[in-house]
């Protein structure tokens, strides 16, 4: 395992206005982990990410990718220079185009890319890892499912060829079954591929199942952290998120 990680925030705050939505947020993703963060509603995930991804400029501490700064009080990496430097987003509610095909919804993911054979090559392996979605490759992105919107939104992100996975809450709104199918994809796609994940869920139970290690937040503020396996076991997350 390298010593660099791949991304840390190190006492990082954000505000909207007067809102204080992060608090000095200490957070270590190793190399070609999973790492899960884990809050209620309002308790600052969404904004954990938008530290990370440099939509909201941190008001105190740093954001490091593989060593180097991309949000601080000095410095704000603007997302799509991220793209380039292997961090690939998919966004909480999917965003997928409601009048593309699924095949250019997908091709969306590879804007930046110009090796055309790689970019082919790579539709053809998210169509292996989603088969739905190569059943529907020429249908509209509204005629699918949540679930397989949520397929296309991962696919989407992976023709960017990420070394760096963050997802806002992948399971929000989709079918038991399907959220199955979507965690065995996550785990493939971290063992197979070694993309470093960051999953950001409610669904504390798919979290701590699939991560190695998971933070908790609580009104902006890190509660609680630990290896996955041992959180599950923690009296306080069993009453507060595991129901009881
Ligand atoms: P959810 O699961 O509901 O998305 P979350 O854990 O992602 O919640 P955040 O969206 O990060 O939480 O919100 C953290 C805090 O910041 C909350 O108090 C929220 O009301 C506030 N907040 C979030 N976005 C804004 C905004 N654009 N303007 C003002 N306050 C905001």
């Amino acid at each position: 395992m390298s010593a660099i990680p791949h991304l840390e925030l190190s006492g990082v705050s954000l505000r909207y206005d007067e809102v204080r939505a992060l608090e000095k947020v200490n957070l270590k993703v190793p190399v070609g982990d999973i790492v899960a963060l884990i809050g209620a509603n309002g308790a600052g995930k969404s904004s954990t990410l938008r530290a990370i991804t440099g939509l909201c400029k941190v008001v105190e501490g740093e954001v490091h990718l593989n060593g180097q700064v991309i949000n601080s009080t000095s410095v704000q990496e603007p997302a799509h220079k991220l793209v380039g430097q292997g961090v690939a987003m998919v966004p909480e509610g999917r965003h997928v185009f409601p009048y593309m095909s699924i095949k250019d919804n997908l091709l969306m993911g590879a804007y930046t890319r110009r090796d055309h054979a790689a970019i082919a090559h790579d539709l053809d392996a998210v169509c292996e890892r989603f088969p739905r979605l190569k059943e529907r490759f020429h249908q509209q992105g509204s005629s699918l499912s949540g679930g397989e919107q949520q397929m296309v939104a991962i696919g989407r992100a992976l023709m960017a060829k990420p070394k760096l996975l963050l997802l806002d809450e992948p399971s929000l709104g989709i079918a038991p079954q399907i959220i199955r199918l979507i965690a065995r994809s996550l785990v493939e796609i971290n063992r197979n591929d070694g993309i470093t994940i960051v999953l950001v869920e409610q669904n504390c139970r798919m979290a701590l199942a699939l991560s190695s290690y998971a933070y908790v937040l609580e009104t902006g503020r890190i509660a609680l952290e630990g290896p996955s396996k041992g959180l599950i076991d923690n009296e306080r997350i069993k009453s507060l998120y595991l129901g009881g």
